[in-house]
């Protein structure tokens, strides 16, 4: 299934600012709360995907990155894990985003909004992966070490020493949530929320997991694989879920956040898709034309150079450069031809050239093809 425009899912336009991006989600989250729609998953799949489109379309960084790429920027791609395309959970988007419920009487805020214990979500976990504009090229997997809050292995993840070191909540009765009925202007409100004696949990230790103190998590490596798509660019972003750290007392885990970084290339440099390479030809070659072997990040192409090439000229390998991230077509290698003119010269070279000084073919004598290099420039991009 095609995933809807986030822009078209809050009903606002790609100029909206902050403030109605917000209400606009204010509205449907409220719409399709589960609380006044219960057991009805239309609505939950609505109130799921407005809160996807309020969490990309509510961060400056993710905004951008979804106007210029659509969905295929949002680490959807990062293969196997799921990635942002699995969605959220309901408990993400109450931990997330609860606050936009305040004042309306929901039980929202924290955890879950009703019937269940609360399960507390680990913190994500940021790393930078350095990758070459040949990786980037083919896409890769790479594996990263982190160190993280794994489940406690000994009392596995309950944080209670053996099975009988806990005990339902007497604050609860074991629910995690606590009730309230207000008076507000719109009538009688039942507000739920977290039990604070037990914190949500239903459940308090008599007796904590001498390994983890109580935590239910204990700290670790893990070795993770990540796939990479071809395409991804310098500071984007990927998103492997449930790879961060894990929730305290059986909870949930976070997210692994991966970070693109692009290491400096020998010949290339990126523009885009697009791939710049300068080449440095010698004067005879550039006057007579040639033969000339020029890299990829694919190995070497002999490119022809025709007689009488000027310094600046751009010449364009078509597909030679990167990929769309999003999978639409490919970039081109640029090649920018530098004649290059000697620096020393022997005796003999400088009678030749004494001789060609005054030849009428050596004067310059630029036509209307050959443009200043800015021009030419502009005129390419064009
Ligand atoms: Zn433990
Ligand atoms: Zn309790």
């Amino acid at each position: 299934m095609s995933k809807r425009d986030y822009y078209e899912v809050l009903g606002v336009s790609k100029s909206a600012e902050d403030k109605e991006i917000k209400k606009a989600y204010r509205k449907l989250a409220i719409k399709y709360h589960p609380d006044k729609n219960p057991n009805d998953s239309v609505a939950e799949e609505k109130f799921k995907e407005a809160a996807e489109a309020y969490e990309v379309l509510s961060d400056a960084q993710k905004k951008a990155r979804y106007d210029q790429f659509g969905h295929a920027g949002m680490g959807g791609a990062a293969g196997g894990h799921g990635g942002f395309g699995g969605g959220m959970s309901m408990d993400d988007i109450f931990e997330n985003f609860g606050d936009i419920f305040g004042g309306f009487g929901f039980g929202g805020g924290n955890g879950r909004s009703s019937g269940g214990r609360r399960v507390s979500r680990g913190s994500n976990i940021r790393i930078k992966v350095s990758l070459t504009l040949e990786e980037i090229a083919e896409g890769v997997e790479k594996k990263v070490k982190v160190t993280k809050d794994n489940v406690c292995s000994s009392c596995k993840g309950s944080g209670a020493e053996g099975s009988s070191g806990h005990s339902t909540c007497g604050t609860c009765n074991g629910s995690g949530q606590v009730t309230r009925v207000t008076n507000t202007f719109l009538g009688q409100m039942q507000t739920s929320s977290t039990c604070p004696a037990c914190n949500g949990q239903g459940t308090v230790i008599t007796d904590k997991c001498k390994k983890c103190n109580g935590k239910g998590v204990e700290r670790g490596e893990a070795v993770i694989p990540i796939n990479i798509p071809a395409g991804v660019e310098d500071g984007m972003q990927l998103q492997v879920s449930g790879q961060g750290n894990m929730g305290s007392r059986g909870g949930v885990a976070g997210d692994l956040l991966v970070v693109i970084e692009e290491k400096t290339h020998d010949y290339f440099q990126r523009e885009g898709q697009n791939l710049h390479y300068d080449l440095f030809v010698n004067f005879a070659d550039a006057a007579l034309g040639t033969q000339i072997v020029v890299p990829t990040l694919k190995g070497k192409v002999k490119i022809k150079l025709e007689e009488g090439t000027q310094s600046g000229k751009l010449l364009r390998l078509r597909g030679k450069g990167l990929p769309s991230v999003n999978g639409y077509g490919t970039g081109d290698i640029i090649v920018n031809v530098n004649v290059w003119t000697p620096q020393k010269i022997s005796s003999d070279e400088k009678k030749i050239l004494e001789n060609l000084r005054e030849s009428e073919n050596f004067k310059p004598n630029p036509g209307k093809k050959d443009k200043g290099f800015f021009e030419r420039v502009k005129e390419y991009f064009n």
